[in-house]
């Protein structure tokens, strides 16, 4: 036996047991498939650390409207409501394409996001040298890429006045000084334990909201994080700088809709899309953890979904809502090991493992590690 640091540390997390109440909600497509992944990762981590988790699965998104009408029920909302986190799969598919808007799964998402106040959606984007290869990017680029993507989510044209007729349509984007001023706090900190650097991205070239946005987020950063940088950048260029010089963002301070389309692309940097967790924050404990990916019907039941977004947002839930630290640790580097010994999925490689070959071999691996 090693007596050690390490050793040490495994022992004090196993002496307490303790219990967290965590929504499940698996939605469409391929969301079924990597939540079913996530669940059994969990249950590895409560036998390894003395954890109890307790799962309450609810319905959203397509699912919910086929069994009850409504793309968010009010019984996951007091779910919810009771619990420390939410995992979620993802929503939509072509059966719900053609659904007036209110009848629409992804309105599930929208509405849960309001619902809970989680303006602050993080993901983040590190590079690993196992999967340098995978990107479409050269890899002297990819070296030392870790940056966090901070997206306004409950703001802007996404849940501005809508309507549409046959000959126009409008989405109108509007943000608040409170709503600007609260992500960019929540940015500064985040900031604060990296390297003290934000890049703001915008578009205030020509628009008034990125105007608000530059006055308002400076004025934050300068006043209560002195020891923070914050740069600029509009958002056509940022999406180029991002693949000709990604190591050398750290933070990234965005709006919705920007952050949405940029961590797509970002999602190239590692690999494949299937690769990037996120986690989405108020200012209270509770938050809902969910890959950035949607429910890929094209490969849905197919077996080839990519678990690893959905698994490092698992690893995420741990670390923000449950205060599980060192088990999310755990995942993580379980995860990196699965990458440096090829175990991928299709999406990756064309021999790639299965979703559920994946998962067998990141949970021996989580028990194994339980057992040294
Ligand atoms: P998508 O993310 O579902 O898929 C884009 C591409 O990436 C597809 O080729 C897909 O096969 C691949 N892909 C995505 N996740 C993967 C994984 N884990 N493993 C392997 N390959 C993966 O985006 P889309 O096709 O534009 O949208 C499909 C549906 O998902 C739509 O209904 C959309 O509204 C919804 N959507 C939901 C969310 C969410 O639930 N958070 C996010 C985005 C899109």
């Amino acid at each position: 036996m090693r007596i050690g640091k390490e050793t040490m540390k495994a022992n004090s997390i196993n002496a307490a047991t303790r219990a967290f109440r965590v929504v499940g909600l698996p939605g469409d497509g391929i969301g079924p498939e990597v939540y079913a992944a996530a669940r059994r990762v969990l249950g590895v981590l409560e036998r390894r650390f003395d954890l109890e988790i307790r799962l309450d699965e609810q319905l959203i998104g397509g699912a919910a409207i086929d069994a009850t009408g409504d793309p968010l029920p009010q019984e996951t909302i007091d779910a919810c409501n009771d619990a420390d986190a939410a995992l979620l799969g993802a929503v939509g598919g072509p059966k719900w394409d053609g659904n007036p808007a209110e009848q629409r799964p992804e309105l599930g998402l929208l509405r849960i996001r309001a619902e809970f106040n989680l303006f602050c959606n993080l993901r983040p984007i590190v590079t690993h040298p196992a999967l340098h290869s995978f990107s479409p990017i050269r890899p002297e680029r990819l070296q030392n890429v870790d940056l966090m993507i901070v997206r306004e989510l409950t703001g802007g044209s996404y849940f501005g006045k809508k309507w549409r007729n046959d000959d126009e349509a409008e989405d109108v984007c509007r943000y608040t000084r409170a709503e600007v001023q609260r992500v960019t706090r929540a940015a500064g900190r985040i900031a604060q334990q990296r390297d003290k650097c934000i890049t703001l991205v915008d578009k205030a070239n020509v628009l008034e909201t990125s105007r608000l946005w530059r006055a308002v987020a400076h004025r934050v950063i300068e006043d209560e994080f002195p020891d923070v940088q914050i740069e600029n950048l509009y958002v056509d260029a940022a999406a180029m700088h991002l693949l000709t010089r990604p190591a050398d963002f750290d933070v990234i301070l965005t709006e919705n809709l920007f952050g949405d389309i940029l961590s797509d692309e970002a999602s190239m940097l590692c690999g494949s899309l299937g690769l990037l967790p996120s986690a989405s924050l108020n200012d209270e404990r509770f938050g809902l953890y969910e890959p950035v990916h949607g429910s890929a019907p094209d490969i849905a039941g197919q077996g080839k979904a990519n678990p690893y977004a959905m698994l490092l947002s698992l690893a995420m839930m741990l670390r923000y809502s449950l205060d599980c630290a060192d088990e999310a640790g755990a995942l993580e580097s379980c995860i990196h090991s699965c990458w440096a010994d090829g175990i991928l999925t299709t999406d990756l490689h064309p021999d790639g493992f299965t979703t559920s070959e994946v998962t067998d071999r990141v949970c021996e691996r989580l028990a194994v590690t339980a057992e040294q």
